[in-house]
């Protein structure tokens, strides 16, 4: 699986990391959403969650 969040199109709303803390979290510098731990998705299953609820689409799986 990979994990990818578009950074061009990430608008930094911080859904992702309310829904999945331990796979995404917002970056301080850019304000953006960065991928700390993908091998999480595994175990805590809410990066798909995360994806379905992104309002502009910026995350995508591939498995
Ligand atoms: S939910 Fe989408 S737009 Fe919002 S911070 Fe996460 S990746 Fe960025």
């Amino acid at each position: 699986m990979k994990l990818t969040v578009d950074q061009e199109t990430c608008i930094g709303c911080g859904r992702c990391e309310e829904i999945c803390p331990a796979v995404f979290h917002l970056n301080e510098v850019t304000g953006k959403s960065e991928i700390i731990d993908e091998d999480a998705c595994e175990f805590v299953g809410c990066c798909e969650a995360a994806e379905e609820n992104c309002p502009v689409e910026a995350i995508s799986i591939e498995e």
